[in-house]
């Protein structure tokens, strides 16, 4: 089965970057959120991410152009009736996503695959509340979806080898690398990744160090691009914290406990750049440590 049109739900950080890659390798992408003006300002927002592209020569002005007609925005979930591959990346709540899943269903054809783009929610558990848990699966892209080459791909219990090879084919054709994860809670990179992260949390919550003092000592010391901090602001706290209550909740560890300063910063509202502020300041020229 050869796909050709894509379809993409919540049109946040990583939906745009979805569709953005979909739309550039020549897929017909519709990408849909809970209000039109939201996927509208979506595909704003993949505009001026093209521009840049455009600006460092990775894509041509046609490219661009090409990309942009090929996107659809909408809020209503009858536009993904012709999808033959619905992508939902809408935000890392199990209700929300159980909820799409259930009105989604009726609306596809009977051929179209699933995939959910969760950082950390069982696959299986996800594929088991939709009508075709064997044409479901775990495409977990990184952040920034442009710039990011890996693509974990996590097999349910009941997906079959059809729908992962298609779907395999489907991340190679738009420039991913896909490596495979088993579905256990947070897969393969934020298992790994967002203890440490919550780690980072703990060091400053403890006063061991400022939020600059451990992103400094985690780029120079350890050689990471980003400071800890500077990655959780980056891939938002709601999500990090969100994925550590996964991790804390389905291996039942207390070591994958979230720091409560992380579930302090999720209910004021500082949810990192997305927000204009985290653990980092957003609002002036340069970021500001706000601890
Ligand atoms: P985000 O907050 O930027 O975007 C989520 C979007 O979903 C929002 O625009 C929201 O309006 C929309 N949404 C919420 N409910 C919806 C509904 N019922 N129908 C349609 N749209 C709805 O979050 P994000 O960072 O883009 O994360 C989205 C998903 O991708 C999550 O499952 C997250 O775990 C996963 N993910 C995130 C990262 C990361 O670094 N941020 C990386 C990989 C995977």
């Amino acid at each position: 089965m050869a796909l050709k049109a894509i379809g993409v739900i919540g049109a946040g950080q990583m939906g745009n970057g979805i569709a953005h890659v979909c739309a550039l390798a020549g897929y017909d992408v519709v990408m849909s959120d809970i209000s039109l003006e939201r996927a509208k300002a979506a595909l704003e927002v993949i505009s001026g991410n093209m521009d840049r592209q455009l600006a460092k020569d990775l894509i041509s002005e046609a490219d661009r152009d090409a990309a942009l007609k090929r996107i659809v925005p909408t809020d209503d979930l009858g536009a993904f009736h012709e999808s033959d591959l619905v992508i939902e990346a809408a935000s890392e709540n199990e209700t929300v996503k159980k909820q799409i899943f259930t009105t989604l269903c009726p609306k596809l054809k009977e051929s179209a695959l699933i995939a959910s783009n969760t950082s950390s929610i069982s696959i299986t558990r996800l594929a088991a509340i939709t009508d075709r848990p064997e044409h479901f699966m775990g495409v977990h892209f990184m952040n920034p979806v442009p710039v990011m080459k890996l693509v974990e791909l996590i097999r349910g219990i009941a997906t079959d080898e059809g729908t992962y090879q298609v779907i395999r084919e489907f991340a190679v054709n738009i420039g991913k690398t896909p490596t495979a994860a088993e579905d256990f809670p947070a897969f393969i990179v934020n298992r790994i990744l967002l203890p440490m992260i919550n780690e980072a949390v703990y060091t400053l919550y403890e006063g061991v160090g400022s939020v600059e003092a451990i992103d400094t000592a985690m780029r120079l010391g350890a050689n990471h691009p980003m400071g800890p901090l500077q990655l959780a602001d980056f891939i938002g706290l709601d999500t990090c914290l969100a994925i550590m209550q996964v991790l804390h909740e389905g291996l039942a560890d207390s070591k994958y406990r979230p720091c409560p300063l992380l579930v302090k910063y999720v209910e004021a509202g500082w949810l990192g750049r997305k927000t204009k502020r985290g653990f980092y300041d957003y609002r002036g020229d340069a970021p500001v440590p706000t601890r």
